[in-house]
């Protein structure tokens, strides 16, 4: 009688914050659905979870559950900074790409990988699947708004709406993207929209990847339906296997109940700073602005200056992350935080280098939250009820802010603006004058967030229809 394989999946993320963390959490749901799991991460962010998270303990107590690493293809010492990210799209696909083939090779005949998940940007791993003959799935971490986008940039170039240089007209409307006609502006488009050069590598990869994914057997999408079920409407007929279970991190949350995580941590590359939790304790209810740019986003020492004068200015207290690489050019005085900022700030605010997220959201002291509008932080806003001031950056969060501020309507748009008066003002707008509305858009989103995880909400029907797919391919 021919032996039965043993479900084993492999997971491939991005390697980086805003990829890992929702792969992650997607690894634990399916271990805690039966399957044996490896988690590919590269070396150089291995290394660095070991040394600010338990990764490595719960490894040996959890032997369905593996980390393995595969190299991302760039030197020890590549900064691997939001300039020079675009590096690893290209250099995975140059050694990554043959190494996972290796890898998949390798591993012993009782226990092979019989199916992969990988990252909506790392998508050789699809030719390398098909070549072996692994089923494989695709985890996009972007929103469906901007993965939309990303599918429609042919069409955009049709329509004369591409190109455009950064700067040119970019209030002008844009309607080439079905589904979204009188919402965009070009300003609101994803950043690599902002490129001259149609023949830009970059745009070249990121419409090459959208389309790319056609080929697997799945598509994962960390959204729910009540959030942007317009723009599914629009996705399902180029992608049939569609599953939307966000946000993972409540889907997560909320089918472990009260039993103790057996694998998971969030996955942090930095080291979280706890004591901010005590300094919230002291505040008053929905009193708290918190303000972090995420992982990649960086920020000019001028810019910096004029959000810490607008918050001051502002009266409101406010919990700050100062990641240690958030300053652009970390030589000389450029990257030093400036001496207004090195005391801490006294009277009304906390600076810590890296914050236990979540928690902070979820704490009542927070009321409102000053974001890059990444669709991680963006996710774990709305379920927290949490209103925001968008100032996007790159890749999807300035359309992730468009649909924050005129879609959903749970938070104001600060694009392409960073002038300490300006801060100040939507400060006061989004903590004072403007409250009552958008705290009211806040819950409700939060509301239907929350129902869709439960038993019988849409991502939860979703990823049980997932777990019973993968199974059916890998028979
Ligand atoms: N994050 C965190 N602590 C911080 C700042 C960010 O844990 O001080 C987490 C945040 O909860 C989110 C992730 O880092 O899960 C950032 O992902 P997002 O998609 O928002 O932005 P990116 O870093 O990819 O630009």
């Amino acid at each position: 009688m021919e032996q039965q394989s043993v479900p084993h999946l492999l997971l491939l993320p991005f390697p980086a914050q805003g990829h890992i963390s929702p792969m992650l959490k997607l690894a634990e749901l399916l271990y805690q659905a039966g399957f044996h799991i490896t988690f590919l991460n590269t070396p150089h962010n291995h290394d660095r979870h070991l040394r600010f998270t338990d990764l490595q303990s719960r490894f040996t107590s959890s032997p369905r559950f593996r980390f393995q690493t595969i190299p991302d293809g760039l030197p020890p010492d590549h900064p691997r900074s939001v300039q020079l990210i675009r590096d690893i799209f290209f250099s995975t696909q140059l050694v990554t790409k043959p190494l996972l083939r290796d890898l998949l090779l390798s591993f012993p005949q009782d226990l092979p990988v019989t199916g992969i998940i990988a990252d909506g940007i790392m998508t050789f791993a699809i030719d390398v699947a098909q070549d072996l003959g692994i089923p494989i799935f695709i985890f996009r971490t972007c929103s469906a708004c901007a993965f939309w986008a990303y599918r429609c940039i042919p069409k955009l170039i049709e329509a004369g709406d591409l190109p455009f240089e950064d700067h040119d007209d970019m209030d002008r409307p844009i309607n080439s993207v079905p589904g979204m006609e009188t919402l965009l502006r070009r300003r609101d488009l994803p950043s690599i929209c902002r490129l001259k050069d149609l023949e830009n590598p970059v745009l070249q990869f990121f419409v090459n990847e959208t389309f790319n994914i056609a080929r697997a057997s799945g598509l994962i999408l960390n959204t729910f339906d009540d959030l942007e079920a317009p723009i599914l409407s629009h996705i399902g007929p180029h992608f049939p296997q569609l599953y939307t279970i966000g946000p993972i991190h409540t889907l997560l949350k909320t089918r472990q109940g009260d039993t103790p995580p057996s694998v998971a941590s969030n996955g942090s590359l930095w080291e979280e700073d706890g004591n901010c939790m005590a300094w919230l304790e002291s505040k008053p209810l929905k009193s708290v602005l918190y303000v972090s740019f995420g992982s990649i986003v960086s920020v000019t020492r001028d810019e910096l200056l004029e959000f810490w004068y607008g918050l001051v200015n502002s009266g409101k207290p406010f919990l700050w992350v100062i990641r240690q690489d958030l300053i652009a050019g970390k030589e000389g005085k450029e990257g030093e935080i400036p001496a207004e900022l090195e005391g801490g700030t006294k009277e009304r605010g906390c600076v810590v280098g890296w914050a236990p997220q979540e928690e902070v959201l979820a704490h009542p002291a927070v009321g409102g939250f000053l974001t890059h509008s990444g669709w991680n932080s963006t996710l774990e806003s709305i379920i927290a009820g949490v209103p925001m001031i968008c100032w996007p950056q790159l890749a999807d969060q300035q359309i992730n802010s468009r649909f924050v501020s005129e879609v959903w309507r749970n938070g104001i748009d600060m694009k392409d603006r960073c002038d300490r008066v300006t801060v100040e003002k939507m400060v006061r707008d989004l903590m004072v004058d403007q409250r009552e509305e958008l705290e009211k858009a806040a819950d409700k989103m939060a509301d239907l967030a929350r129902k869709c995880v439960r038993e019988g909400g849409s991502s939860c029907c979703n990823f049980e229809r997932l777990i019973e797919d993968i199974r059916s391919m890998m028979s």
